[in-house]
């Protein structure tokens, strides 16, 4: 046998056998290195179900690598980190040459980088051929740009890929967004039968990574009770069918909506396969086009989960590169306060949260509107430091990756780069969370209240959150129609919002 000259490094998010990582592979000399890090998941305290999924991929990648003869390194439950662990095995088996897709964390990236300096490796760190726009082709657009929207991002990313638009280039239906259409909230009694998204029995496989997850991080938050999630492509490609099938018709219309006991909605559950790379978004784009065909779907829902894909996901991950390692320190409003308890133990008297947190402790999800304008818009709010936000949003989702998560939590939940994506902050009331979900029926809040002892704390602080600001956002177009409405609250009611706002926010573990 050769000895082994070179090693392809295959991360836990980089598990596809057409990936760039296995791209001419020499069998002679080459060889597969996969690393189960225990400190990886201890960085930020993550949810049970969360390690247990990137565990049983990377484990039935592992057994598809050995089926298909690739010599495979595949290191378990090491103590240290992945790039150390990398380290000592390079160094170990005399190996110098490196082979990678670039990291989708920037940590990782810089560490790897690093390591190869150190070690004077060889390192061919290749394209994640997983996104339709490279980070280099990100940066040349947002150079000349005033302003980074997501919207001008979107239509390009449209023409330059044919996506939903004419011979011209022109959007199909004659516009580019149908976002107005995609806001309703359930019917009053509620959603009626949604097909329930496909789930998936855990294998042997499977169920020695959820034993392990036990055994190796017994304190961590979230349940493992209700772990079905696809950790292979085969089951990922079923999500996708079945989605596309039967789900994707009522997607568009009740994107934003709430429910309790509703935890998917008509969501597609798709972002932890995407993000793993058990899915490529082109084929998940090509799916949606087809049964756009199949089934006449309006163009609405179709536009609507493609701008998800298309729009959002590449947008968010330009974004990170471009901003990366500012984004992670930014706090525009100087926020301070520490993360309530009850972010880890769902135990708080407010419905909507309480809802929101449980389905993430049970599941590791909660759909977008979910995490944006409940758990997102009451930390905002509520005045927490970002970074802490940060790392309850990376440590609780299954899907959770840095490039994807910060971008999420600081610049569009949080506005803690001061709106350098967006045009202002994602703050509600009470009332917004009444309008879209039935959470205030059960609430011992009234979210129509703004002070005293039935006053919903969202509406409080949203109330509170404007008269703080109402200088600055007076000052800035943008903004200056968010604080119109305040202008019909007395002096006097607003003292008493302040002093309440005040108590509530000393008090938020008690909330
Ligand atoms: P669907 O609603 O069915 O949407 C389809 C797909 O579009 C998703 O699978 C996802 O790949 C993509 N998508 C939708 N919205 C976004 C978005 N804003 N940014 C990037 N991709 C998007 N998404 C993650 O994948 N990982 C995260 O860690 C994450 N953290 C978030 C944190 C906050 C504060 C917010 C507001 C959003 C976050 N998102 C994150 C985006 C979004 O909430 C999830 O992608 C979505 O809820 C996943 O569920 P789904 O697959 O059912 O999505
Ligand atoms: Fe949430 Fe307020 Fe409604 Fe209660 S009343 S569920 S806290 S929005």
């Amino acid at each position: 046998m050769k000895p082994i000259k070179r090693f392809a490094l295959v991360l836990g998010d980089q598990l596809d056998l057409h990936g760039a990582a296995l791209r001419n592979f020499d069998f002679k000399t080459d060889m597969v290195v996969m690393i189960e890090s225990i400190p990886e998941a201890q960085y930020v305290c993550s949810h049970k179900a969360k390690i247990a999924l990137f565990l049983s991929a990377m484990r039935h990648f592992a057994q598809n690598l050995t089926e298909l003869s690739y010599p495979l390194a595949y290191i378990k439950g090491s103590p240290l980190s992945i790039v150390e662990t990398l380290k000592e095995k390079m160094i170990q088996e005399g190996v110098t040459e490196l082979i990678c897709i670039e990291p989708g964390e920037w940590r990782l990236k810089q560490q790897i980088g690093e390591l190869a300096r150190e070690l004077s490796l060889r390192i061919e760190m290749r394209e994640d051929d997983h996104f339709y726009c490279s980070y280099q082709e990100f940066a040349e657009w947002a150079a000349d740009k005033k302003e980074l929207r997501l919207e001008y991002f979107y239509r390009l990313m449209r023409k330059r890929h044919n996506i939903l638009v004419d011979s011209q280039g022109n959007p199909e239906g004659g516009q580019w967004n149908f976002d107005q259409d995609n806001r309703k909230p359930y019917p009053k009694k509620g959603p009626g039968i949604i097909e329930a998204p496909v789930l998936f029995e855990p294998d042997l496989i499977t169920k020695e990574a959820l034993e392990f997850v036990n055994a190796t991080y017994p304190n961590h938050p979230g349940s493992l009770d209700h772990f079905q999630w696809a950790v292979t492509r085969t089951q990922a490609l079923e999500a996708l069918d079945y989605f596309v099938e039967y789900r994707l018709r009522n997607f568009g219309m009740f994107q934003d909506a709430m429910w309790t006991d509703t935890p998917f909605g008509w969501h597609s559950i798709l972002s932890s396969s995407l993000n793993l790379k058990l899915l490529n978004p082109r084929e998940v784009i090509h799916a949606v086009l087809q049964a756009q065909k199949k089934y006449s779907l309006d163009l609405s829902t179709v536009e609507g989960f493609i701008r998800q894909i298309l729009g959002w996901r590449e947008f968010v991950r330009g974004m990170y590169y471009l901003d990366m390692p500012k984004m992670a320190q930014d706090n525009y409003y100087k926020h301070q306060r520490a993360l309530p308890q009850w972010y880890w133990s769902g135990q708080t008297h407010m419905a909507c949260m309480k809802d929101a947190i449980g389905q993430t402790l049970q599941y590791g999800y909660a759909h977008h509107i979910q995490r944006l304008m409940v758990t997102g818009n009451f930390a905002l709010l509520a005045e927490i430091v970002p970074s802490e936000v940060c790392d309850w949003y990376l440590a609780i989702y299954v899907d959770a990756i840095e490039w994807v998560e910060l971008p999420n939590t600081a610049g569009m939940a949080l506005f803690a780069n001061g709106g350098r994506f967006t045009s202002k902050p994602y703050i509600a009331s009470g009332a917004y969370i009444k309008r879209m979900s039935n959470y205030c029926d059960s609430c011992q809040y009234k979210p129509d209240v703004r002070f005293g002892e039935k006053a919903c704390p969202i509406t409080t602080l949203y109330w509170n959150f404007l008269i703080k600001q109402r200088n600055q956002f007076e000052s800035s177009p943008r903004t200056k129609l968010m604080t119109a409405n305040l202008k019909r609250i007395s002096v006097e009611d607003q003292k008493s919002i302040s002093e309440h706002a005040e108590h509530l926010l000393t008090h938020l573990n008690e909330l």
